[in-house]
């Protein structure tokens, strides 16, 4: 089967999910226009877009019923995202695996269901598109062929919006969509205790590569040191472009010396090969300030700030060093 090992690869599912930067956003009209035509074109009393985080559901948009939410051991889709095809139910009371879900015995008394994965263009399914009835029903081949392209649908609107927040130069979050997602990152932090740490680095001396090689060389250098990063970086990790040259790298679960070593990698990465502008050699470096989430403000910003400092302090001291942890 096609990209088998992805369905099995649950971290990088999850890790896929939350860089979509989705959970836990308000209400958007294009999702709820899907769901309300899904009710309407498939006659289903419930709709949904539907997406399997580790433990939980959570609704992007449900059209029928009011729920934001449920735990994730009594979601039908959760099902649905073990393959690649459509998951049909045609009555939940005759199929071991829910008949005594609490969905389907109590309310909202699921009786069918039709799920189709939303698989991302690199293969993990973040969730499913989902029709619900409350009476036994199956669904024709035409149905099906809808509910595909409505996923389609679902998958372009998250692939749009993750767009809108990545940095077109480099490809890295830009400083809304990094901030956006080290937030929720920090809420998950410290509502489970676990840590994190982020990494700012600045490029040194980047403007007399500008005044010397010209922007467009400066440019490349941006792109080439991005590409580095991107390389070195574990699942769940992201980079973010917080500035002209500057970046932060956050690291969920890493504690302050796992992140200095990281960051001391990177910075070995960095110096230990020129970076290629047009045919011309260039030997760049950076400075790195880690900060980890224990010694962490109140706020991302105020995390930022904290690691900023460090970066200052890597500046200080001469360059090409990191500084913090
Ligand atoms: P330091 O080692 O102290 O960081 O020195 P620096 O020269 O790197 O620092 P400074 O902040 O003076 O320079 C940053 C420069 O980055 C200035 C700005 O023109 C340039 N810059 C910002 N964004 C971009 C970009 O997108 N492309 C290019 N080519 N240059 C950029
Ligand atoms: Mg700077
Ligand atoms: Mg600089």
């Amino acid at each position: 089967m096609r990209n088998c090992k992805k369905l099995l690869d649950e971290p990088g599912r999850v890790a896929a999910l939350r860089r979509y930067s989705v959970l836990d956003t308000p209400a958007e009209q294009p999702f709820d226009k899907l769901t309300e035509l899904v009710r309407n074109v498939l006659g289903v009393s419930f709709a949904a877009v539907s997406l399997i985080d580790e433990d939980r559901q959570w609704f992007k948009s449900v059209a029928g019923l009011s729920a934001g939410e449920t735990p994730r051991d009594v979601s039908f889709c959760t099902h649905t995202i073990k393959t690649r095809e459509p998951m049909i139910i045609p009555d939940a009371t005759l199929d071991a695996r829910f008949s005594k879900n609490p969905l389907v015995t109590g309310h909202p008394k699921i009786r069918s269901y039709l799920g189709v994965p939303l698989e991302t263009p690199d293969g993990y399914n973040l969730g499913a598109l989902c029709a619900i009835d409350t009476a036994p029903r199956t669904f024709n081949a035409s149905q099906i062929e809808i509910m595909k392209s409505f996923a389609a649908l679902v998958l372009n609107e998250l692939e749009l919006r993750q767009i809108a927040m990545s940095d077109a130069l480099t490809g890295a979050l830009t400083r809304r969509g990094w901030v956006a997602m080290a937030e929720k990152e920090m809420a998950r932090r410290l509502r489970d205790g676990t840590e994190a740490a982020i990494i700012m680095f600045d490029v040194d001396h980047f403007k007399a590569v500008n005044d010397t090689y010209g922007h467009p060389a400066g440019d490349g250098v941006l792109r080439t040191l991005s590409q580095r990063c991107v390389a070195e970086l574990r699942q769940g990790d992201t980079l973010g472009r917080i500035g002209g040259e500057e970046f932060a790298v956050l690291l969920p679960g890493a504690g302050a010396r796992e992140a200095m070593i990281f960051a001391e990698r990177l910075r070995r990465r960095f110096s230990e090969a020129p970076v290629d502008v047009g045919g011309r050699l260039l030997w760049i470096t950076a400075s790195f300030g880690v900060e980890s989430i224990g010694e962490a403000g109140p706020s991302v910003e105020s995390w930022l700030a904290a690691a900023d400092r460090r970066l200052y302090e890597a500046k200080a001291a001469g360059r090409n060093r990191c500084f913090g942890g």
